[in-house]
């Protein structure tokens, strides 16, 4: 890539870069504007978790941007230089001027991994996503978020730039070297999805094109093959743990979208918000309404039906709302006779339901047997759009998915003392208890073979 710029501070001068854009702008053949435009910010000491998360919050402004094309222009990419011990205990989000916010990396690394060294993220994301890749993750990376929401906002993106970086566990600290930010022409965005204002791209069937567009939640597999971490009955942090990612998509015909009733609870008590906690020390609820769509006479219509309930979950790295009882996890044992009883189950899990990615064209990481979801199959692929964990709107849109790390609060079970080595199965289900509606309320197991290797070697019991 051509950078037409290069700086040390956070301002772009007019001057030199209006000179090299037009002699980039000349010597191309259709004005097609390859160049970019580059700012660095400035890195800083990170803050370690004590008792409550810290955050550190590193800002560029940028003001000069002026671009000949305003509608495809936007961030291309974010390159960072961080260096921490151990890069799980961070989240990093970048935040642009309109306040809209993605995650860039969310406590990926492992256990041990240190440092981003050289770490771009971009749209392209040429080494894959960022939590598929390995420390230093030196390379040009696929956020944990879905960019194009940075491209929501004003036109250019002049303003404010926000790196935080959130430290979720104490012990280990860091230093942010620097970052960069560059700006320039980016892929045209599609509009040619699904959605209430393009009803016509909206199918059901052909036989049946009126009817409810239902969302189908299903488990990735492949999130959890690649994030299972065992660890033996001695470890210092976690003694007898098995933590494991669990990604949720939606592959059905419509958004799995939940919105806040307004309606909040202590027990049976109704209360003024969430906010603070009652009498017993929990949370207050709040009930959520599933907005089903439906297609009818060449229109989209919706229909809220009674669901669940969210709540503020504090925990660190998270401080936004979850929708309770989302997930649950049981460890089961193969017994010599071929049976299966259960090792240990956890309590049932909550979630933000929003897209923390989507499925690409033919991508394995979408795959389930011997099919791979995404637009290439999914015929309302992209309805729906949940970038934030607040307490009002939040979802899974069509082919979208939602990830949660390893190293994620509560993706872990703790097996029981005693545990012997050998052959389990980890049992992950969403929406256990049947709150939601689906297409097909079948389908929302995933079940995973596993070696335990670091527990009681095997014995007669
Ligand atoms: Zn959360």
């Amino acid at each position: 890539m051509l950078h037409a710029w290069k700086g040390t501070g956070s301002r772009l001068k007019p001057l030199s870069f209006t000179l090299i854009m037009t002699l980039v702008l000349a010597a191309l053949p259709w004005g097609h504007s390859l160049y970019g435009q580059q700012y660095n910010g400035r890195g800083g000491r990170l803050q370690d978790f004590v008792s409550v998360a810290a955050a550190d919050t590193f800002r560029i402004m940028v003001t000069d941007l002026k671009p000949a094309d305003q509608v495809n222009f936007g961030l291309i990419k974010i390159c960072i230089n961080l260096h921490h011990g151990r890069t799980s205990d961070l989240k990093l989000t970048l935040v642009n001027p309109a306040g809209q916010a993605i995650w860039l990396s969310n406590r990926n690394g492992g256990e041990t991994g240190r440092n981003y060294t050289e770490t771009c993220f971009s749209r392209q994301g040429f080494f894959g996503y960022i939590h598929e890749g390995e420390n230093p993750f030196n390379g040009d990376y696929l956020p944990d978020g879905r960019f194009d929401v940075l491209d929501e906002g004003p036109q250019p993106p002049n303003g404010e730039w926000q790196l935080i970086v959130q430290d979720l566990r104490e012990e280990v600290t860091g230093i942010l070297g620097s970052w960069n930010l560059y700006f320039g022409t980016i892929p045209s965005r599609t509009t040619d999805w699904c959605s209430t204002q393009e009803p016509d791209r909206c199918t059901l069937s052909e036989a049946q094109p009126d009817g409810a567009l239902l969302p189908d939640l299903v488990m990735l597999p492949s999130f959890t093959r690649a994030q299972f971490i065992e660890y033996p009955p001695d470890h210092n942090t976690f003694p007898r743990q098995i933590k494991f990612a669990a990604t949720i998509a939606n592959i059905g015909f419509g958004p799995m979208e939940t919105r806040g009733s307004g309606r909040w609870y202590c027990g049976e008590q109704a209360v003024a918000n969430g906010a603070s906690p009652c009498a017993d020390g929990t949370l207050p609820r709040q009930e959520i309404l599933q907005r089903i769509y439906y297609k009818q006479n060449g229109m989209i219509n919706h229909r809220d039906t009674a669901a669940g309930t969210n709540y503020l979950d504090l925990k660190p790295g998270h401080n936004h709302f979850h929708v309770d009882d989302w997930v649950e996890y049981k460890l089961l044992r193969v017994t010599h006779s071929g049976e299966e009883e259960v090792v240990c189950a956890g309590e049932k899990v909550s979630y933000c339901l929003f897209d923390s990615g989507a499925c690409q064209e033919n991508d394995p990481l979408c795959a389930i047997g011997q099919v791979q979801y995404g637009p290439q199959n999914l015929p309302n692929y992209g309805f729906g759009r949940y970038v934030n964990c607040r307490d009002g709107i939040q979802g899974i849109s069509v082919g979208g998915y939602d990830t949660y790390g390893s190293m994620y609060e509560g993706q872990s079970l703790t097996l029981p003392p005693g545990t012997v080595n050998g052959r389990y199965v980890l049992q992950i289900t969403v929406d256990p208890n049947n709150q939601y509606r689906e297409s097909d309320e079948d389908n929302n197991v995933l079940r995973m073979v596993f070696h335990l290797q670091k527990q009681q070697p095997t014995g007669e019991k």
